[in-house]
């Protein structure tokens, strides 16, 4: 299994040096040259097993020699391991016809730990076999940065810093980046957004010197092995309500396109999937492209929905990569012009686009409101990023084909905006109790790539 980057340039690589690298040299991201097909029968015969196997037989795939079977399996059990839910991605009806697929069980309660405890174990895996050390550099809108730090900490021949939007995170997100006290990992809050955070951390990977002095790796969606363990849980949700006998649609409280992306690749599997919903809150980019084809970024607005506070959607190159014909100097000149404020797709891309993914926006106030109704109505206590998806998939979901809502983080870790919404106050599980009574440990940084790089170069290695 090769890998190719989405901007053109060779080589390509496998998936180990893919995973190492994160980004790709021109640029671009990391996407299978080919995609691997599971016949409805291989499909069918997921029913009944253990998310571990699921994981197991829908990866195996993509990883090529990599790593032996044994190994692979070793590395899953171990990802897994630490969840606080015997199904890992356990599945609940909301209505007729309407499940909420909850994927906050993990250690840091959102979404992230299902990619990042497994890119954890297999860096270490990888890392102890060649006795190399790198460098990881994240960017993160508040989850995965805990993920990462949560995944990674303790770890040999691994450093972690991650660059986190100061003021920008909830008090829980923070806090599980900032207490604990492992001393490889590195939280750093930086001036200004997300999208700020990203960029310097794009830059840091352009920045040739840098990136081969301290071997830097990324751990953000860009890295396609993020993406891959995502995709597991498509199958695992489908397949419990009858796939492949039956269709179903998704729908993706949506920021850099990386859960989403990892939809489209189980329906390029081949899991009849339906409509893939993009789920947005009022920073709202990725509707606006799909419903119009104009990308054009007018400033991220804070909202109860953080982790989607976005205008820079990294891995909707993934997508529109297919979208122009896996033309890699397409897509080069498209993410050329956004560096001048955006970009229009083409008349071809945008009908690829609306053929495969349907879009949504939710204001602020919906949002609270679904938090509210879906308390009274079903006893469900949401986040405000599943609200926002939740309230999309109730206007858009049809009677015939059942819709699985993504539930992405435990409403625990936005405790104001529930609170709010609801007058209920979500409590931490026991496992995180504490986490408001230990020491904080991070370092204030300005949005500028010297002064990271070199606090980088100073720490690692210590
Ligand atoms: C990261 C995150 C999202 C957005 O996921 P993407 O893969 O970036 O689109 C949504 N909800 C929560 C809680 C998240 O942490």
């Amino acid at each position: 299994m090769q890998y190719i980057s989405t901007r053109g340039t060779p080589p390509a690589l496998n998936f180990e040096q893919a995973m190492l690298s994160g980004l790709a040299r021109d640029g671009g991201l990391y996407v299978p040259q080919d995609i691997p097909q599971m016949a409805p029968g291989d499909i069918a015969a997921l029913a009944g097993l253990s998310y571990e196997e699921v994981a197991f037989r829908v990866m195996r795939p993509f990883i090529g020699d990599a790593f032996t079977d044994a190994e692979f399996q070793d590395i899953i059990t171990r990802a897994y391991a630490g969840f606080k839910h015997d199904a890992r991605a356990p599945l609940v009806q909301l209505a007729e016809g309407h499940f909420l697929l909850e994927l906050f069980h993990g250690p840091t309660l959102a979404f992230k730990d299902f990619a990042m405890q497994l890119i954890g174990q297999l860096f270490q895996a990888s890392l102890k076999r060649s006795g190399e050390r790198v460098t990881i550099v994240g960017a993160t809108s508040g989850d995965t940065g805990s993920a990462a730090i949560e995944a990674f900490k303790g770890l040999d021949n691994v450093d972690v810093f991650i660059l986190f939007p100061r003021g920008r995170v909830s008090e829980v997100q923070r806090r599980q980046m900032t207490t604990p006290t492992e001393t490889n990992v590195h939280a750093l809050a930086m001036t200004g957004d997300f999208d700020d955070c990203q960029a310097r951390l794009k830059d840091m990977f352009n920045d040739f010197e840098f990136r081969d002095g301290v071997r830097l790796a990324g751990v953000n969606s860009i890295n396609w092995a993020r993406v891959l363990a995502q995709v597991v849980y498509y199958f695992t949700s489908a397949v419990s309500l009858g796939a492949p006998h039956r269709k179903v649609s998704f729908t993706v409280p949506t920021g850099n396109f990386g859960d989403i992306f990892a939809g489209y690749i189980a329906r390029k599997m081949g899991l009849p999937i339906d409509q893939l919903v993009v789920a947005t809150n009022q920073n709202d980019i990725l509707h606006r492209c799909i419903s119009s084809g104009e990308y054009r970024p007018d400033g991220v607005v804070p909202s109860i929905s953080p982790s989607m506070d976005i205008q820079v959607s990294s891995n909707f190159e993934r997508v529109l990569f297919d979208a122009y014909g896996r033309d890699g100097t397409a897509v080069s000149q498209v993410m050329e012009e956004l560096k001048s404020g955006g970009f229009t797709v083409s008349q071809g891309a945008l009908q690829y686009l609306q053929e495969q993914f349907t879009s949504g926006r939710v204001s602020e106030g919906e949002t609270s409101e679904t938090i509210k109704t879906m308390l009274e109505r079903t006893g469900e206590l949401l986040c405000p990023h599943s609200a926002v998806a939740v309230k999309i998939a109730n206007d858009m979901r049809s009677t015939s084909t059942p819709m699985i809502t993504l539930a992405t983080a435990h409403p625990a870790k936005f405790p104001a905006a529930v609170e709010a919404a609801t007058g209920v106050h979500p409590q931490l599980p026991p496992h995180m109790a504490g986490l408001f009574g230990r020491d904080e440990r991070l370092t204030d940084i300005e949005n500028d790539l010297g002064a990271i790089e070199a606090l980088v170069k100073g720490r690692i290695g210590k």
